[in-house]
Formats: C-alpha cells, sequence, structure tokens
C-alpha cells in the first residue's frame, strides 16, 4: 500500500510538472514583423514545425492589429512573439498587456522580444527588460545555465552572435547568463572607439522568466540568426521549454 502511494505522490509530481501539460489542449498565437534582419518568418518556420510536432496548434499573423483585438488574443495560452523594433498603437499595446495580465503567456528570443517596441515603456515593464547595446556585435562567448527546472540536464555552451547588454528589471528570475570582456568598440558604426572597461566581467541575463498579473513571460536574449538555435539544440530546448512553461 505504502509503494503504491509513493507511485502515486511520484506521478502527481510528474503530472503537475511544466513538461507534462496537455500541450494538444494549447494554442499559440506566432506574431512575426519589424526588422527583417533578423529573419523573423525563419524563426516561425521553425518555431511552427515544433509546434507541430508537438501537436499545438497555432496561428501566424503579421498584423500588430490583433494585439488590440483583446476577445481574439484570449482564444490564445501563448503568443510566441518575433517583432523586432516596430511600434505599437495604444490600443494595441493596451490590449497585449490586458491579455498577458489575463494569464497568456508570452515567449521569444533576441531582438523579436527585448528589443520590440522601444517607445513602449509599459510594454517593456511587462517583458522586464530592453536591449541597449551588444558590444562589438558578433562575438564570442559563453552562455552559463543557472539551476533551474527549465535547465536540468543542458550544458554550458560557446556561441558566436551578437551579446545583448540588457536594462533589466530586478524581478525576473535570471536561468542563463553570459560575462562581458570590455574590449573596445565602435558604437553605432562610427569612427568613435569605446573602451567599455566598466562592463569587464560584468554578468548579463540570457535568459530570464519573470510574471505579468497572471501571466507568465519568458525572454531569452540570443538569437540573431534564428539558424543559431539549430547549431546549439541546448538553446532551443531552453527556448522551447521556456515556450511550455509560459503557457497558460
Ligand atoms: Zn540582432
Amino acid at each position: 500500500m505504502k509503494k503504491n502511494i509513493n507511485f502515486f505522490i511520484l506521478f502527481l509530481t510528474f503530472s503537475i510538472s511544466v513538461f507534462s501539460q496537455n500541450l494538444n489542449e494549447k494554442k499559440v498565437l506566432i506574431m512575426w514583423g519589424g526588422w527583417e534582419g533578423h529573419k523573423p518568418e525563419l524563426f516561425v518556420k521553425y518555431v511552427s514545425a515544433w509546434l507541430e510536432k508537438k501537436d499545438i496548434e497555432y496561428v501566424i499573423s503579421n498584423d500588430l492589429e490583433d494585439y488590440a483585438n483583446f476577445k481574439f488574443l484570449s482564444e490564445f495560452d501563448l503568443i510566441v512573439q518575433s517583432v523586432t523594433m516596430s511600434e505599437l498603437s495604444k490600443t494595441q499595446e493596451a490590449g497585449l498587456l490586458k491579455a498577458i495580465n489575463s494569464g497568456i503567456g508570452i515567449a521569444g528570443a533576441h531582438g523579436g522580444i527585448a528589443d520590440s517596441f522601444r517607445k513602449q515603456t509599459n510594454y517593456q515593464f511587462m517583458i522586464g527588460g530592453q536591449w541597449v547595446e551588444h558590444p562589438g556585435k558578433i562575438t564570442k562567448f559563453t552562455v552559463n545555465f543557472l539551476d533551474d527546472e527549465l535547465t536540468q540536464g543542458l550544458e554550458d555552451f560557446e556561441i558566436e552572435t551578437e551579446q545583448y547588454y540588457m536594462h533589466y528589471d530586478p524581478n525576473i528570475e535570471i536561468i542563463a547568463t553570459s560575462k562581458f570582456n570590455g574590449k573596445p568598440f565602435s558604437p553605432n558604426n562610427t569612427d568613435f572607439i569605446l573602451d567599455p572597461t566598466w562592463i569587464d566581467d560584468i554578468v548579463m541575463p540570457v535568459a530570464w522568466k519573470k510574471r505579468y498579473g497572471l501571466g507568465r513571460v519568458f525572454n531569452m536574449s540570443i538569437g540573431h540568426d534564428p539558424d543559431e538555435f539549430m547549431k546549439h539544440p541546448d538553446a532551443w530546448i531552453l527556448l522551447t521549454r521556456g515556450f511550455i512553461w509560459a503557457m497558460r
């Protein structure tokens, strides 16, 4: 009998784990757009292929006006966003924030989520941070995973891409980091050379989780080229675990 109870507890623990949700009952909105340099359509291709494999229903949109429609957004459990820069109208921002506050998750990578809508500070308040610089542009660095349910079994890896320097909210839960080297670089492609010795050894979040009302937010800062996720499987595993974690 005791053995049965133990087994039941184990089963219950497993059932409520984030990785064992009934994914085929979930519905995801993939929103793409903004700066083409981040290849949002390629990102959408990878995400939609993964959703299909997981038997998760999804809708693809590149019309930000959908964000103004709270009733439409309410059909979804998660928004995966890849919209770099661009801009939200007041009603679009309000609709999106209301949706996340009501329990719909939002997740994404790189500029598609953490360098979107630079003028919309309430959006940034919801995400928990904003890109401000990638010193030296494409550079080599190590992604370090911190202890978390989403990073179980993943191994630190070296990557060559943009290393995002973020302004972030102390309220985020950091689950992966990288360290800056403070080498001189030229900000914004000018002939001015900056020697940012003060960022030498600065540890910066690469992935985080946070809450916004009833909604969950998952952000990962690598992914300048969506192919990075194919070259670094542990990065893709973390991103897709983030999708599942953030689902309502
Ligand atoms: Zn980029």
